[in-house]
């Protein structure tokens, strides 16, 4: 971002405004910490805020401070067209396109609103007046952090806004452990906890908090996962029976597919879920260096993300899908063997 662009947007936010924040859908620890991080500040100039989720999103998260405010435009339909028409601000947080909002997408690009994208993800659309897009950056709350700074307001960061933004940049990191997390992730890190953050409990309510449904079904996942050595590869199937059967919840098999990346000598870890009721495999695919997930996700699965995590889905059957999947990792043999 600019300086005349932040000083555009200090001018904005001068006077009390009303302001929508959007996740993506199916939001994660950082859609919804970068959210309401960003929902706990605007409050302090006495903005009138509404945090807007697509959809609903996991109990794991629920615990998250301003939780309570937050409108689901799924089961809330009515309502939230109506703070989206007289919406004077919108900002966009953690997606790059507005298809990645589904139907609520087509309410934003209607409204005549000011909209501020915050965002990491790689190759964003262009529908905001003012784009804050850095796909450097280990997680949009490291951004709302360097957001806030760049207004010249981080003497306002509390513990909510502290506790929010830690807890995106914990879980879009995998906990500091992946290539993005950069030695100034672990400086806004420390700042957080010197506003009040507490590390140990965010780490509690967001890991340790697991129903015993859940460990079965990844013990299902764990033995479902398949190897193809030749290519580095590893993944995970589930069939919406195996899901029915340990009473599947939202959130539940997430970070699943990471297990296929703790193999020794696996570079590219996949998992595909069926879900009947959309009639699609939803698809997470990770990788480890230079093997760009986004772009493999791109061209075959109708998804994205960034170099090593990405997202995507199949209109085939689960048998297909991972048919398909194997038949095309051969174009990919000197990338995924040198
Ligand atoms: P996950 O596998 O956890 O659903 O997604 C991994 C990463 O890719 C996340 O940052 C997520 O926001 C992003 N992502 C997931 N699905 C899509 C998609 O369809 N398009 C784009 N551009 N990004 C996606
Ligand atoms: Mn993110």
């Amino acid at each position: 971002m600019t300086g005349t662009e932040i000083s555009s947007i200090k001018t904005l936010l001068s006077a009390p405004k009303r302001i929508v924040i959007v996740p993506h859908k199916n939001p994660d620890g950082d859609a919804m910490g970068s959210s309401l991080g960003l929902y706990h500040y605007l409050k302090h100039y006495n903005h009138e805020v509404v945090v807007m989720s697509p959809n609903d999103y996991p109990d794991f998260l629920k615990w998250l401070p301003g939780d309570d405010t937050v409108l689901n435009f799924e089961s809330n339909t009515d309502i939230c067209e109506e703070h989206l028409a007289n919406a004077e601000i919108i900002f966009t947080l953690d997606f790059n396109a507005l298809h990645r909002v589904g139907l609520l997408g087509q309410d934003i690009s209607k409204s005549a609103a000011i909209k501020i994208m915050i965002d990491h993800h790689q190759q964003p659309d262009d529908y905001a007046k003012y784009m804050y897009s850095d796909v450097s950056m280990s997680s949009t709350c490291e951004m709302v952090y360097n957001f806030i700074a760049m207004l010249g307001d981080l003497n306002l960061i509390t513990k909510d806004i502290a506790t929010c933004l830690y807890t995106g940049i914990m879980t879009d990191t995998g906990s500091f452990r992946y290539a993005s997390t950069t030695s100034q992730t672990h400086y806004i890190i420390g700042k957080l906890i010197e506003h009040g953050a507490s590390n140990a409990q965010i780490h509690n309510n967001i890991y340790d908090t697991n129903s015993y449904e859940k460990l079965q079904l990844l013990g299902c996942a764990l033995s479902n996962l398949k190897v193809i050595p030749e290519y580095r590869t590893a993944y995970i199937t589930l069939s919406q029976d195996e899901l029915n059967k340990f009473n599947f919840k939202k959130g539940d098999t997430e970070g699943f597919v990471n297990y296929g990346l703790s193999l020794n000598n696996i570079i590219f870890a996949a998992i595909f879920i069926e879900h009947k009721q959309e009639n699609i495999i939803k698809i997470s695919l990770r990788s480890k260096g230079d093997f760009s997930v986004n772009e493999f996700s791109r061209h075959y699965f109708e998804g994205g993300g960034h170099t090593n995590a990405a997202g995507g889905k199949s209109d085939l059957s689960l048998d297909d899908t991972i048919e398909k999947f194997i038949s095309i990792l051969p174009n990919h043999k000197n990338e995924l063997t040198s």
